[in-house]
């Protein structure tokens, strides 16, 4: 609404709102200008990640008619996709987004930011994130570093990844050389494999070299990109290890914490709609995916059986134990996400999961 018009109204309105209208502050003068480096740990234009941090950047500049002027940095135009942690913590660049669990050798915790095995789907982490207290607990952790973070993009659920064989025990996963961050990461390792964290961008050509035997990356959509099948044909599912993995908005804490209330609800508003917006455009655009690449490129689907499953529940619970004992702080993060976890998860049970169970059944969706 117009302020002079409303100011107008409320006077006709009469007493006490004619009083409210005339203690209005005076127009605030033009706020300066905030210069944002935000780095990234995605190439230039990668599809999903890489456009949505970039649609990010683009959104908050020009929801402040570019007053907060962010210029964003793909992976290696101004630090190595792994060092935009310290470039961000350090205060070199204000921002960065990435996905928190690469941090986990820092601390544990930060991978239950991203995903976390058997952990949650996209509506589960964000009730948690917003009511279940994981904002105060990501708030602690990032605190600590100094940082502030915020959920900012989200895959959905990731393929189980791309292997050279079948995978029909938990014994075939013995001995591979798989790429796989995280704490999913510790779950192949406690099954015998090898895991490795590599950035997107190294993956295909450890693949193709032999270096590695197996990968896991998003999903169809953005894999495909990768032509992971022209080293490995098989294509599993559904990932244990990254069941809706979060995107993080990393700022240095000291910048956030000197920025007005209304530039931080700006920035979160934002943030909170790339959340929203890009697991909008990875379920719009991953069905068609799988379906070309199993027509166009031979692609060879699988589902992990219930054996490979029960072997990555249990190699999943050791490794929660060994996160939980790093500190009060890691015990406690786990805590609320079991909490969130049982809860929640009842009711999707109940709610999203067999209602799809009943629609696509009734209706053929397949
Ligand atoms: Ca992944």
């Amino acid at each position: 609404m117009n302020r002079r018009k409303f100011i107008k109204g409320a006077a006709v309105a009469g007493g006490a709102t004619a009083v409210a209208a005339s203690n209005f502050p005076a127009p605030a003068i033009a706020q300066s200008r905030i210069d944002i480096a935000m780095v990234a740990t995605w190439g230039r234009d990668f599809p999903g990640l890489g456009t949505g941090a970039q649609r990010f950047a683009k959104r908050l500049s020009d929801m402040t008619d570019g007053r907060m002027n962010v210029k964003y940095y793909a992976a290696n135009e101004r630090v190595k996709a792994f060092d935009s942690f310290d470039e961000v913590a350090s205060g070199n660049a204000q921002m960065y987004h990435a996905a928190d669990y690469y941090w986990k050798g820092k601390h544990p915790g930060w991978a239950y930011f991203t995903a976390v095995p058997f952990g949650f789907v996209f509506s589960e982490i964000n009730s948690w994130i917003n009511f279940g207290g994981g904002q105060e607990l990501w708030d602690e952790l990032a605190a600590s570093f100094g940082l502030k973070c915020l959920p900012c993009g989200n895959t959905g659920v990731q393929m189980g990844g791309w292997f050279r064989k079948e995978i029909n025990s938990p014994d075939d996963l013995k001995g591979l050389k798989m790429r796989i961050p995280g704490l999913g990461g510790d779950v192949m390792a406690k099954l015998g494999a090898s895991p490795v964290s590599l950035p997107g961008g190294q993956i295909y050509e450890n693949l193709m070299s032999g270096a590695i035997d197996a990968t896991e990356w998003v999903g169809p959509w953005n894999d495909s990109f990768y032509k992971f099948y022209e080293a490995a044909k098989y294509y599993y599912y559904p990932g244990m290890h990254e069941p809706a993995s979060m995107l993080s908005l990393g700022m240095n804490k000291s910048w956030w914490d000197g920025l007005s209330n209304s530039d931080q609800l700006i920035i979160t508003a934002a943030a909170h709609t790339e959340n929203d917006v890009m697991m909008a455009e990875y379920n719009a655009k991953n069905g068609s995916s799988l379906d070309k690449l199993i027509r166009e490129q031979g692609v060879q689907l699988r589902v992990f059986n219930d054996d490979v499953y029960d072997a990555f529940g249990e190699a999943a619970e050791e490794v929660f134990s060994e996160a939980r004992a790093h500190s009060n702080l890691a015990n406690r993060i786990h805590a609320s996400f079991v909490k969130t976890r049982q809860d929640v998860g009842r009711w999707m049970n109940i709610s999203d999961q067999e209602y799809l169970r009943q629609r696509n059944r009734v209706l053929g969706v397949s």
